[in-house]
């Protein structure tokens, strides 16, 4: 049978700097796939699956997964690869590791990263994340002096992976993908003197960096200082004045482990503010784990002093309606279902604010979109 595969970008046979790689691709019995990107035969990045595509249904309209088979992501080809060639190929680990592209590509001249002002120094702060020791620098990359842990670069941003992990590189996005609450501007502002830690950071638009800022993400963007995936920090104890992390925990695999890791690195005194989902449909599919109650957040984030914890008006039960029905959309089959969920959107959005005040405190807290937590380590 005929792979439904097909590789959108990169187009011609040259390749530089930050390539982007997407098409779409629908697996064979309705199973996910795992696909990831090798070069001469090395696995490289991870391709992300599952973003909506109409066009590709309306051709294969009996493929379930036509409708999500849209996959996209990064690759870095840096400088010490140029007048190489590079044997680039795409497969899917959930397949038998099935290849379904590959060809040969010469290596252009790419221009070196562009970097940003840091008032902190990044290997200083950093250790082991598994032993707790000082790495030392190894070329290419760093390394666990105890326990050998191999900590890789790219484009100069340490990566700290599960075992056999593979680094998901979203470095050619632009748009900012959560922007900050004007509670999290606000804590930025006040710790202009320290360091805080924005933790799940995603790309953050230029204009919005600061240099006090150490902006973690499980994917690499353009600003990325460091990926981290694993449940464990790779930070000394009492790095960080304060911690804020936006639409992050409910894509953790062990929410209490990464509270306590937080709750370590920060000093004694720092801050913490965070938001997660409660009533949101399945995002970052398959990493999205645990939605939270009220109570739930609570519960992860007893080891702080809580100040304040609550819905934002961003968190609104509209709001998540809204998502809800948007998430619904491109899978609806019926016409009839198609027509009353569009109209159901049109009138909740045109009558999102009276809605909300109409439903109450608890109304709203009963189906709120995601709750926030602020508090202090004692
Ligand atoms: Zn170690």
């Amino acid at each position: 049978m005929r792979v439904k595969f097909n590789l959108e970008t990169p187009v011609g046979n040259s390749l530089q700097g930050i390539v982007r790689l997407s098409g779409w691709y629908i697996p064979e019995h309705g199973r996910r796939p795992e696909l990831y990107v090798a070069c001469n035969g090395k696995r490289e990045a991870a391709l992300e699956w599952g973003s909506i595509r109409p066009d590709v249904s309306s051709v294969y309209p009996a493929q379930s997964q036509s409708i999500i088979s849209g996959f996209q992501g990064d690759l870095w080809v840096g400088e010490h690869l140029q007048g190489q060639e590079l044997d680039v190929a795409v497969l899917d680990a959930a397949g038998q590791n099935r290849e379904l592209f590959r060809r040969t590509y010469v290596i252009g001249a790419s221009s070196a990263p562009v970097t940003r002002d840091r008032s902190f120094n990044l290997f200083d702060l950093l250790v082991c994340p598994e032993c707790r020791s000082p790495l030392s620098k190894q070329d290419p990359g760093w390394v666990c002096p105890r326990c050998a842990m191999p900590v890789h670069l790219r484009a100069g941003v340490p990566h700290f992976l599960h075992e056999l992990g593979t680094p998901c590189l979203h470095l050619s996005e632009q748009t900012s993908t959560h922007p900050y609450s004007s509670d999290v501007l606000d804590i930025l502002g006040r710790h202009r003197a320290g360091l805080v830690l924005d933790f799940g950071a995603g790309h953050t638009p230029r204009e919005l960096l600061r240099p006090h800022v150490v902006y973690l993400d499980a994917v690499q963007y353009q600003w990325t200082d460091l990926v981290c995936t694993r449940g464990r920090l790779p930070f000394r104890d009492h790095t960080f004045d304060a911690v804020v992390s936006q639409a992050v925990f409910e894509h953790l695999e062990d929410p209490h482990q990464t509270a306590r890791e937080l709750y370590r690195i920060l000093r004694p005194g720092g801050l913490i503010h965070l938001d997660t989902a409660f009533m949101q449909p399945l995002h970052g599919d398959p990493w999205h784990f645990f939605n939270m109650t009220q109570h739930g957040l609570r519960q992860v984030m007893a080891p702080f002093q809580e100040i304040r914890c609550g819905i934002k008006s961003y968190q609104y039960p509209s709001a998540g309606l809204l998502m809800q029905l948007e998430a619904i959309t491109p899978f609806i089959t019926s016409r009839k279902w198609r027509k009353t969920i569009a109209k159901w959107h049109k009138e909740l959005q045109a009558g999102a604010g009276e809605f909300d005040d109409s439903l109450g405190e608890f109304g709203r807290t009963t189906l709120a979109a995601g709750f926030y937590f602020e508090g202090r380590r004692p």
